[in-house]
Order: C-alpha cells, then structure tokens, then sequence
C-alpha cells in the first residue's frame, strides 16, 4: 500500500481523478527509495483539457493588459505563498541542494519578471500604413522536463497568460510532486477556469496527443533534442508555432588573463550548476595551453568546494541523478572517457564515499580531453566536467563552437573589450562573461539547441502572431 498516490490532474479550474489508469512509482533520489506512484493521464484527459482551454480562449485574449498584470500578480503571490512546500517536493522528489532555493526564487520571479515585460510591452504598432496588432496564437501546449519543473511550468505559463494564450501544460512524469506543489500554488490564484490546466501523463501518449491535437496553435517545448525532433515532426501536421528548448554542451572559456582563481571557481559553478542536471551546463571548460598546469592545480584543489550528498545539508554543491536510469547513463560517461583516453583528475565511477544509497555521483573532473571524444560531444546531464586546452583565441572560438549544440557559454576574462570580442564570435543564445546575467534577454539555441526564444520581450513574441491592418 503506498502511503501517497497523486491521482488528481487539473482541468477546468478543478482537480479531477485522471481518466487513464496507469500507475508510476515516485523516487526520492537521495535514497533510491520508492516515495509514492502518480496515475497517468491519457488521450481522454488530453483531450478534455485541450477542450477546456479552448472554451476559456474568447475571454481569456480579449482581457486588456492591465486585468493580465493582475492575473500574474496574483500568481505570483500565490506561489510566493507556497514557497516551503514547493522547495520541499524540489527535495524530496528531485534531490535539489537545499543550498539551490534559488530555484524557488526563480518560480516567482518568472511571474514579476513577465510583469516587467508586459507593462513595457505594446501590443500595437504602426508600420507605414498599417496598423500591426499582436494578437495571441491560440491554444499552447507547454511540454516541461523534470529537473527544475516548478520554474518551467511557471516561467511557461506567465508568457502565454500574458500574450493572452490559454494552456494545456505537459509536465515530465517523474516530477509529479513537484507538479502537485505548483498547481496547488497557481490554483490559489483562482484564475477563470480552464485558462491553465495540468495534466500529468506519459510524454509519448498526452504529450504527443497534445502536438498533434488540431486545437493548439502552439507548443513551447523544453526538453530533450531526441524528443525536440519528434516534437518537430509531429506538429508539421498542423504546422504548429515551435518554440523548442533542448540540449547543450556550453563551453567556458578561461582566457589568460583571467584571475585565475575566480574563473575556476566559476567555470566549476557553471559546470555544476543544478547538479549539472542543468541544459546550460558549462561541461566544457576551455584552457590557454600555457597556463593549463595552473589552472589544473587550481581546479583540483576547488574540486572539495562541490561535494555531493544529502540535499538536505546545507553544504551539499551536488544532489543525487534523478534516476537510477540517469545514474546508469552518467556512469556509462565516465567509463567511455576513460576508455577514449582522457585522464581523471577528480572523482571517478562508482558512488561517492558514504553515499551508498540513492543515485550519487561522484563530481568528476576530466583533464587530457579532445573535442571529439563522446564526453566532449554529447551532453552528459551529470556532473562530469572536461578541461580541454586551446593555442590562443581563434583555437578557443572554433573548439568553442565545434558542437552540434549552441545554448550557452561561459566567458572568464579581466580584459572587458577582448571577451566582448570572444563573445561576438561564439555561436551560442547567451554568453555569460564573468558570470553576467540578465533574466528578461532572450534565452534559446542555436543549432540542435532548439528554436525560438523564450523570456522577456523575445519570449512573449512567441506567442503572438502579428496582424496588419492597412487601410
Ligand atoms: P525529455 O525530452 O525526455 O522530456 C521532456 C518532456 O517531454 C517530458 O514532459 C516528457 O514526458 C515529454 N515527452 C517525451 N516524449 C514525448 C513525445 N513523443 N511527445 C511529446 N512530449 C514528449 O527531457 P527530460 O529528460 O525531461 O529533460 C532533460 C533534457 O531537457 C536535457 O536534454 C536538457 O538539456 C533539456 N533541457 C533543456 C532546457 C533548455 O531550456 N534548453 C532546459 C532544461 C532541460
């Protein structure tokens, strides 16, 4: 008998018992231990959300600006509220340090940061003789993944609220806690029915339903590249608007006249951020050939600094993999390293010492790398780093944008003008210099990264489409 089954999913501004059957078992990662099952929603539930979503459309994109500002006001407030219950279900269930509330922070920022944007945001131009409005899409299917899901669910639905877009929100199916906490959250708000609704179920069964449903104009996908191109080809059908957010393998770049010091310290932060379960982890960190005995010493000693453990204990840098799947995945990664021929500095197979329980990996530190070894070249989603090392600046920006991905990258430099100059020629959707960051710029990929843009001005475009009228 499991203690906590989630068997609500949320349509029509009620939680309602799934129409689908299936049961899923719950784990907190930390422990590797069964926590609860959720039971999956299937076509019947996708369907009735989508249909509520629809009904909610007339009114929900004629409300003016101002009755939007309210409606993420009151969001925001209401996750603000929830905040301990959110942070505890990123703990349980996804073995986030509690050291990264951060990431709770983020949930409620994402409302005011969408505030900020729509207050400055004019739906109407004027184009010569035409008068352009921005109207919204329509019905958007918003697909989220599980490692930061209270953040993605938020940060996706402020955008579409605020272009006036009603939803059918996807979360992964391994964060039904996390989806529990936030809905109940956002149902707080009481926001007019079926303008969000939830619906947890199996990606191949509701979140295909979804992209292929001929009642949703949009899907705002993050994820995945393998599920971004099946994503893709299914919403040709009814040629959908994409905004896709998938993979990364972002490189730091630590130019030589870097404070050495603090640019480790950030290119290992970066690396390591969310457990490195993170799209816009820096995995690849990119040396000066001169200065790469130095910089290793440096590195391998700040290693300490990002010990994994219970996410519980303040001074844990690096939760537990999500599953025991990704544990498997991450290991397979620093066995192939080694085979390839790069050399462990730091970490290594196996759990981290005292972490016999739960899906602990030891942080892993790899020196000796080339670009094209496997660790060099797909994304790991664990916390396995790789120093490789460059001649001088134009070796950096080609081993730099030697990826088939382009969502990150990370530059570390005292000289201003000359990392300006770096960046200018790096192929990636943000570049972070000294660890600069910006939450209403645009944020997405270039190449296999994904399409499209999401956050601040750029983000809520996605969701309209543009309408001249000339007279
Ligand atoms: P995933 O692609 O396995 O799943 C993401 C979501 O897609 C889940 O809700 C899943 O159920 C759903 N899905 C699966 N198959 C589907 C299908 N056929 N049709 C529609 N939906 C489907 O990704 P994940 O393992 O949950 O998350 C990790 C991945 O996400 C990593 O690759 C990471 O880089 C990426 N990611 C990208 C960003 C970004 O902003 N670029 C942010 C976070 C994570």
């Amino acid at each position: 008998m499991q203690e906590n089954v989630i068997d609500k999913i949320y349509i029509d501004g009620e939680f309602v018992t799934p129409h689908g059957t299936e049961l899923a078992d719950l784990f907190n990662p930390a422990t590797g231990k069964v926590i609860g099952q959720v039971r999956l929603a299937d076509e019947v539930d996708t369907e009735a959300a989508i249909a509520a979503a629809k009904r909610a459309l007339p009114a929900w994109s004629a409300t003016s600006k101002e009755e939007r500002i309210d409606a993420l006001r009151r969001l925001q407030a209401a996750v603000a509220a929830r905040r301990n219950e959110i942070l505890e279900s990123l703990l349980l269930e996804y073995g986030a340090p509690v050291r990264n509330s951060y990431m709770v922070d983020s949930t409620v920022s994402a409302f005011a940061d969408m505030i900020t944007t729509l207050e400055a945001f004019d739906f109407t131009r004027q184009i010569g003789r035409a008068s352009v409005e921005m109207v919204p899409v329509g019905v958007a299917g918003l697909i989220t993944p599980w490692n930061s899901d209270p953040f993605f669910i938020s940060d996706k639905l402020a955008t579409a609220l605020a272009a006036g877009c009603t939803v059918v929100i996807k979360p992964s199916e391994l964060s039904a806690t996390q989806t529990q906490a936030i809905t109940q959250a956002l149902h707080e708000a009481g926001l007019p029915r079926g303008v969000f609704n939830i619906v947890t179920g199996r990606g191949d069964v509701v979140g295909s339903a979804i992209t292929r449903h001929e009642d949703v104009a949009k899907i705002s996908f993050t994820g995945s590249t393998a599920v971004g191109r099946i994503i893709f080809r299914e919403a040709a059908e009814t040629l959908k608007s994409l905004t896709l957010e998938l993979g990364g393998k972002s490189p730091s770049i630590i130019l030589d006249d870097a404070d050495l010091e603090e640019a480790v310290t950030g290119a290992l932060m970066a690396g390591f951020a969310n457990s490195s379960q993170a799209c816009v982890a820096g995995t690849r960190i990119l040396v000066p050939e001169s200065r790469l005995d130095e910089i290793l010493a440096i590195a391998t000693a700040k290693m300490a600094d990002f010990p994994a453990g219970d996410p519980r204990d303040p001074a844990t840098a690096i939760g537990p993999m999500v599953s025991e799947q990704q544990w498997e995945r991450v290991q397979s990664y620093i066995r192939r390293g080694v085979e390839e021929g790069a050399r462990i500095v730091a970490g290594g197979p196996g759990r981290p010492e005292g972490l016999a329980d739960g899906y602990f990996v030891r942080p892993t530190l790899f020196a000796d790398v080339t670009n094209d070894m496997t660790i060099a070249r797909e994304e790991i989603f664990g916390p396995v780093l790789s120093i490789l090392t460059y001649r001088d600046e134009d070796d950096a920006v080609e081993i730099a944008n030697d990826t088939d991905y382009g969502l990150h990258a990370y530059v570390f430099s005292s000289d201003a003008a000359r990392a300006h100059r770096i960046a200018s020629r790096l192929e990636a959707g943000r570049v972070a210099i000294n660890g600069g960051y910006e939450p209403l710029s645009p944020f997405g990929g270039f190449k296999q990264s994904g399409i499209g843009r999401e956050y601040g001005t750029f983000g809520l475009e996605s969701f309209l489409e543009p309408r001249s009228v000339m007279a």
